[in-house]
């Protein structure tokens, strides 16, 4: 099937080609390993997961490599470690497990490769060697600098000039610069500072020239996809292309950039200090599924905030559906599922045709498409909540009679502490599983 995907260098959504007519390869710029990820760092890693699938799905599991890094030496973490008085390895390896375990939680696959920026230290300095040779950039005070105004296309991903840049830009101004511009690829390390011995004396990589290198080394000088979210256009991924194209590689065919998750309309980030973790929503009880599937309700270059009502209907959805797909071999994925899909990542499309599947009753196919996208359903073993509510409600009129609410109460208690709504009235009962709900905890009851 075509897909399509668009790309932020040209502005348009294009029919996707990769190099190689058979394979597709994918960098996405990675967290930066200091803390718990928050639910706006799962957006991106949600979203390329998904088209990672969908890659699979299109050139078969073998054929797609996806790299995604680990900044693992970074001014945060040395601050980190400074107030915590913890070794900077120990954060950083701590961080990258609850990483991995988070966003397995949401069902993200693990990438093909997942290099830590501090084992390509060498190649970091070969590239930056490489580039002072071609007179691209140049040491100062224990820096290297790359020289913006070296690369005439410097600003062509996010549509800005150098000069409107400098001029709505916080750029540092510094002794060792020659121009305001030019960022930072080495600079030096205290000795209480993690640091490499360089051409330029002891010190540790800027952010920018990681991504350079590791995709380089990993995927070669040309490759298919480069993903992140958008705040990353500027000036991140500015600079990988002005690094990677001054060394005389192609570097990425297409940027992918997704949008960001806002709480109350501004970017949810550590800085505003306005984020939640993806553990902090795992511990409330709220499934993996859950938050998956409501960060794919948003098409990915929309903003979104995370809301109760999103996850209430998340919730309602995916118990339907772990139910009509239990004990069901999955099928092949649907057709007309893939093309949305395969329409620059249409995932609430997508969503709406599982809905129609389901309605449907085309079991095989609603788990086949299921599976596609990431979901691993399981239904509550056997707890059928109608049929509690009945049983509830007879016992409630059996006690009316008797005047003994001994086994209602029972059978109150029992619901509650499995994370189960109760509503009596005359009429009857209505049960609603709430976002705690424990379907082990009921099985002795029916
Ligand atoms: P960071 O650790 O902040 O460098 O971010 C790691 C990844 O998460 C990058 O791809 C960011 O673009 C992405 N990211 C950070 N904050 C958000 C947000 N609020 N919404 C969506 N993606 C985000
Ligand atoms: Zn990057």
């Amino acid at each position: 099937m075509t897909i399509k995907l668009y790309n932020t260098k040209t502005r348009s959504k294009e029919v996707f080609t990769p190099i190689e007519a058979d394979r597709a390869s994918m960098y996405v710029c990675g967290p930066t390993v200091y803390d718990r990820a928050h639910m706006g760092n799962a957006r991106a890693v949600v979203v390329f997961d998904t088209l990672y699938r969908l890659l699979r799905h299109e050139f078969g599991a073998d054929h797609v490599k996806y790299v995604r890094n680990f900044t693992d030496v970074d001014d945060k973490i040395n601050a980190r470690a400074a107030e915590t008085g913890r070794a900077i390895s120990d954060i950083t390896e701590e961080t990258i497990g609850w990483f991995l375990d988070d966003m397995g939680a949401l069902g993200a696959l693990e990438p093909t490769d997942a290099p830590r920026a501090t084992n390509y230290i060498d190649q970091m300095i070969a590239m930056i060697e490489d580039l002072i040779a071609k007179g691209h950039a140049y040491a100062a005070e224990g820096h290297v600098l790359f020289k913006v105004r070296s690369y005439s296309d410097y600003g062509t991903l996010s549509g800005r000039s150098v000069d409107d840049m400098i001029a709505g830009a916080r750029v540092e101004v510094a002794p060792y610069k020659d121009d305001p511009m030019d960022f930072v690829m080495w600079k030096p390390s205290s000795d209480d500072l993690p640091g490499w011995d360089s051409p330029w004396g002891r010190g540790r990589p800027g952010w920018h020239i990681e991504c350079s290198a590791m995709a380089f080394d990993l995927l070669g000088g040309t490759f298919d996809i480069h993903g992140g979210g958008n705040d990353l256009t500027f000036p991140h991924h500015e600079n990988e292309i002005a690094q990677s194209k001054c060394c005389g590689h192609d570097f990425a065919n297409v940027w992918m950039h997704n949008e960001m998750l806002q709480v109350e309309g501004k970017k949810m980030s550590k800085s505003l200090g306005n984020f939640f973790t993806v553990r902090d929503l795992l511990d409330q009880g709220i499934a993996g599924e859950v938050i998956r599937f409501v960060m794919l309700s948003t098409h990915y270059r929309k903003p979104m905030d995370w809301t109760e009502k999103k996850r209430d209907e998340a919730e309602k959805t995916l118990r339907k559906w772990a139910q009509l797909v239990d004990g069901v071999s999955a099928g092949q994925a649907d057709a007309k599922f893939i093309e949305f899909l395969s329409d620059d990542l249409n995932t609430s499309g997508a969503i709406s045709r599982l809905h129609e599947l389901a309605s449907a009753n085309e079991r095989e196919t609603l788990a086949g498409s299921l599976q596609m996208l990431g979901f691993e359903l399981k239904a509550e073993a056997g707890v059928d909540l109608s049929e509690l509510a009945a049983q509830l409600h007879s016992t409630r009129v059996a006690a009316m009679e008797s005047k003994d609410f001994s086994q209602v109460d029972a059978m109150k208690a029992a619901l509650a502490e499995a994370g189960v709504e109760v509503r009596m009235s005359k009429e009857g009962v209505e049960l609603d599983a709430g976002p705690s709900f424990d379907a082990s905890k009921l099985e002795g009851l029916s």
